[in-house]
């Protein structure tokens, strides 16, 4: 692991890592195989502080920051994909647009109970129609005295039915980004409904799926940021949210590698442990760089972030580049296992299956691309 954390930063590894290696590890099979969700260890995660690590201090959480969360990420990722997706969404865009748009009063209520796990967040931007261009979204949420009246379905949310608070973009104005505001919904209001958890590729035990919004009363004061900013609320969260998306990636890269190069050692072929093959030595040197880079690249953004620095592009160049590093080697461990690879007894196939969701969500690296050369173009 590179050097140059902070002592705070250097003690949330250490945490993170103990929980990780020791209480999420020896699980990580059966969340997989079962698809249940680990609600024991997110309580867990929480005993241990590490549900508000973006949160400011007055509010409950710790405010250790961007690099310490993407540290933290990491650790977990590199034993259960499934755990770091739910606990990075529930801090990053689950609650952190809290902190970025909130009420003084919306503060007070939410944030000491996401901080302390009491409550689990989600965020709801992608609907069946509306992915990459998000800008599209139909959901609409209709002005009705103190209230607004949501409609419409949102899809492929992270947490969904087990989130406590939704954070929901829907359409108050006319077509385009302008007209979308953001709205905390919270699970029990009337009319809110969740569809059947989607059968995924990998990263089984965190919830994908759909929410039904069918005349959803919500308060005005649950209106996050101003009517018309509710697009660049979702824009600012996925901004700092890649950040735990190229950790994630780092952390299943890494666990891959881990198991690749501990296999080798084992395994013998041709009289010897397949390490001693230069073409497997190749491999292995080819990863551990990448997954190097990754996490300079990660580390990186999160500082920047961390010190209200211009992040953006580094963020999505970090997002890019991990999560590809992470299909890349979490590809090649399977390979370096050979046949074992591929057959569920071994732990790597799980690390390229839950792999693959990072090159998709929180912008596909299609639309990271985008972001890159906008930024360039801008060239301030
Ligand atoms: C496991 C998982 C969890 C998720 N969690 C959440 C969540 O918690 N909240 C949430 O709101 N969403 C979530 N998503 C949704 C995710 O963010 C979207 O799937 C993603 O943004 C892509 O949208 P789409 O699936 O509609 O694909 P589309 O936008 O239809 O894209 C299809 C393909 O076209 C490409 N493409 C699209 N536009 C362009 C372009 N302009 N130029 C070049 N290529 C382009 C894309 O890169 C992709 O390859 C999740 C998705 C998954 C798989």
């Amino acid at each position: 692991m590179s050097e140059g954390l902070t002592a705070e930063q250097e003690m949330i590894r250490d945490a993170a890592r103990t929980f990780a290696q020791e209480i999420v590890a020896p699980r990580a099979a059966e969340i997989d195989r079962t698809h249940d969700f680990p609600a024991d260890l997110v309580r867990r995660a929480a005993q241990l502080d590490l549900m508000g690590i973006i949160v400011p201090e007055e509010y409950g959480g710790t405010a250790l920051g961007h690099l310490a969360f993407a540290v933290y990420v990491e650790e977990v990722a590199a034993v259960s994909g499934a755990l770091a997706v739910i606990l990075d969404v529930h801090s990053s865009v689950g609650t952190e647009p809290i902190v970025d748009w909130g009420s003084d009063e919306q503060k007070r209520r939410y944030l000491p109970r996401l901080a302390a796990g009491e409550m689990l967040g989600a965020f709801a931007l992608t609907e069946p129609e509306s992915g990459s261009d998000a800008a599209s979204l139909q959901t609409t949420a209709e002005r009705v005295g103190d209230r607004y009246v949501l409609n419409g379905t949102k899809t492929f949310i992270t947490n969904v039915g087990v989130a406590d608070l939704y954070i929901v973009m829907a359409r108050t104005g006319g077509p385009g980004a302008r007209g979308i505001s953001a709205f905390l919904v919270e699970k029990g209001m009337k009319g809110l409904g969740f569809g059947q958890p989607m059968h995924k590729m990998g990263l089984h035990g965190s919830p994908t799926g759909e929410i039904l919004l069918d005349d959803v009363e919500v308060p005005e004061e649950n209106r996050l940021g101003p009517e018309g900013a509710g697009f660049k609320v979702a824009m600012k969260a996925l901004d700092s949210g890649r950040i735990g998306i190229s950790a994630q990636a780092v952390g299943l890269a890494r666990g891959a590698l881990d198991l690749a190069v501990e296999y080798a050692k084992q395994r013998v072929q041709f009289g010897q442990p397949i390490i001693q093959f230069e073409g497997i030595q190749f491999m292995i040197a080819d990863m551990a760089t990448a997954v190097d880079a990754a996490r300079l690249m990660t580390w990186d953004a999160a500082a920047a972030c961390d010190a209200a620095e211009p992040f953006t592009l580094l963020a999505s160049m970090a997002k890019l580049f991990a999560t590809d590093t992470a299909m890349t080697v979490t590809t090649d461990a399977v390979q370096i296992f050979g046949g074992y690879g591929y057959i569920k007894e071994f732990p790597v196939e799980r690390f390229m299956r839950d792999a693959k969701a990072t090159q998709i969500y929180e912008g596909t690296n299609q639309i990271q691309r985008i972001v890159i050369a906008r930024e360039l173009l801008r060239g301030d």
